[in-house]
């Protein structure tokens, strides 16, 4: 009997894939190029049923059903093309390829167009929720030829998560669209990881809270418009101890990683213009973090006299709570800016609440927050920022004092806050009827003659002042 789909690919993502797609009823055929991945996967007692192991790739594809669809889970970059290479001769006009890596954008155009001229469907498919997303129910955004949804809906619709009995997959947009939204995720992802860091540091190093307390606190901003995985995680790393009874997260190095998603989407933003200003200190705050040795150097100059420290009493807390929330509202609404701005550059008609609400599950960065955004979209459709919401703006007006009491206290006290005080410099050029660019334009036409608008006159009309004179 012939197979469903194909995987090729069998890394933690292609193997978790596999088995939940033919948990859901479906043969799979699996591929990997090393042969001994593919035998030791087929031979686990996990497989022992609707997977069909193919060790060549004439072989994988004979044991598809047509129109085939093959799914691929290698690593992103030139592993993607090589195996795009082997793959094509052996396929036929209408059959399907879906990319679940995460591959940058701009790869995915470039393929789509290449394959669709070779009558291949190609869908560039964003996937969330690493291994046990893959396993039980990740979020997809497939993107690409919208010919081959039809094919691979119902496939992808039964092993999604589900938030409300909805599946957590939606068909994006076009080309790349699928994988934009979901480097943009990521993006997100990091400027909330940013946001929770920047908060725990406040509260540990400049509060002295104990990493036990923090849990608490933690678990307790968890029942409330916070609630989300990672806070939920966060409260639960901080009261893990070590063997020997110590905070665990004590003793873990501060050098952040990063496989350079969150960077992709910080060029992208610098490319549409879009002022992503959390997430790109989200990256930035990680470079930093990896100049370890440079800034244990640093750290020995001398000094000023900080602030002595406050007590961390309830209010004070309060504060870092607003911070962190009205911190992630502005990422969230800078990340939807972006993904407006790409629309407009790319032509998609993206669905922004659909977005929103298959992020609700699978995903790292679920969150009772989405449903809010979903529903913002949803009053308005042409909603041009999460920030001209009426909810939004009602939850900012809330959260401000607290806001700008936990960066007081932080720049006080000598605690980096890059993300948090960034996204409340976005609030406030955001809601600033006149910003000092004036003064800019003035200067650019003085060293350059770069001309000026007038607010007094209509604009589209230029201006140039004879700024510095011969004296006569
Ligand atoms: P890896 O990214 O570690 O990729 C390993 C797989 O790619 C192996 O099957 C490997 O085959 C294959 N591969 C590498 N180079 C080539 C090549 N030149 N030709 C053919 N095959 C090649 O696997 P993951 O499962 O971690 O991730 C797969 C994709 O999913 C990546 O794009 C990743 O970014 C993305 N992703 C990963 C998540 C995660 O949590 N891990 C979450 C969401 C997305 P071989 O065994 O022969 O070396």
């Amino acid at each position: 009997e012939q197979a469903d789909i194909g995987v090729v690919g069998l890394a933690v993502m292609g193997q978790n894939l596999a088995l939940n797609i033919r948990d859901h009823g479906y043969r799979v055929a699996v591929y990997n190029r090393t042969t001994a991945r593919t035998e030791s996967f087929a031979a686990s007692p996990e497989a022992n049923h609707g997977i069909l192991p193919c060790f060549s790739i004439d072989g994988l594809a004979l044991a598809l059903k047509r129109p085939r669809k093959i799914l691929l889970m290698v690593s992103a970059g030139k592993a993607v093309d090589d195996t795009l290479g082997l793959l094509v001769p052996h396929l036929e006009a209408g059959d399907i390829i879906i990319d679940g890596g995460n591959s940058h954008p701009d790869d995915t155009r470039r393929r789509s167009t290449a394959l669709s001229a070779q009558k291949l469907l190609f869908v560039g498919c964003g996937i969330s929720g690493g291994e046990q997303g893959a396993r039980h129910g990740p979020s997809l955004m497939p993107g690409g030829n919208p010919d081959a949804w039809p094919h691979i809906r119902p496939i992808f619709e039964a092993i999604a998560a589900r938030v409300d009995g909805q599946p957590c997959c939606r068909w994006i947009g076009p080309q790349g669209a699928g994988h934009f939204v979901k480097m943009v995720h990521n993006g997100i992802e990091y400027g909330d990881l940013q946001l929770i860091g920047e908060t725990y540091h406040l509260l540990r190093s400049g509060l002295h809270m104990s990493p036990e307390q923090l849990s608490g606190l933690f678990h307790r901003w968890n029942r409330g418009p916070l609630n989300s995985y990672l806070i939920d995680i966060t409260a639960r790393i901080l009261s893990a101890r070590d063997d020997d009874g110590t905070p665990l997260i004590d003793k873990i190095l501060d050098t952040a990683g990063q496989k350079g998603t969150g960077r992709w989407t910080a060029i992208e933003a610098l490319k549409l213009n879009t002022p992503l200003t959390t997430i790109n200190e989200a990256v930035f705050a990680r470079n930093l973090s990896a100049r370890r040795e440079e800034r244990l150097l640093a750290a020995q100059q001398p000094a000023a006299p900080l602030r002595p420290w406050p007590k961390a009493d309830e209010e004070t807390l309060q504060f870092a709570h607003d911070a962190l929330y009205a911190s992630k509202i502005i990422s969230y609404a800078q990340g939807f800016m972006l993904l407006k701005d790409a629309a407009s550059a790319y032509d998609w008609d993206l669905d922004y609440r659909g977005i929103a609400l298959i992020w609700r599950g699978g995903c790292i960065i679920r969150s009772i927050f989405l449903d809010d955004i979903a529903a913002a979209f949803d009053a308005d459709p042409e909603l041009q920022s999460l920030l001209l919401a009426p909810f939004f703006a009602g939850q900012l007006r809330r959260a401000e004092t607290g806001w700008r009491q936990a960066l007081t206290l932080g720049i006080g006290l000598g605690i980096p806050l890059p993300a948090m005080a960034a996204s409340l410099t976005f609030f406030d050029g955001y809601r600033c009827a006149r910003l000092p660019a004036n003064l800019l334009q003035a200067q650019r036409d003085f060293f350059g003659a770069h001309t000026y608008e007038r607010t007094d006159r209509p604009r589209g009309t230029f201006f140039h002042t004879d700024w510095d004179p011969p004296d006569e």
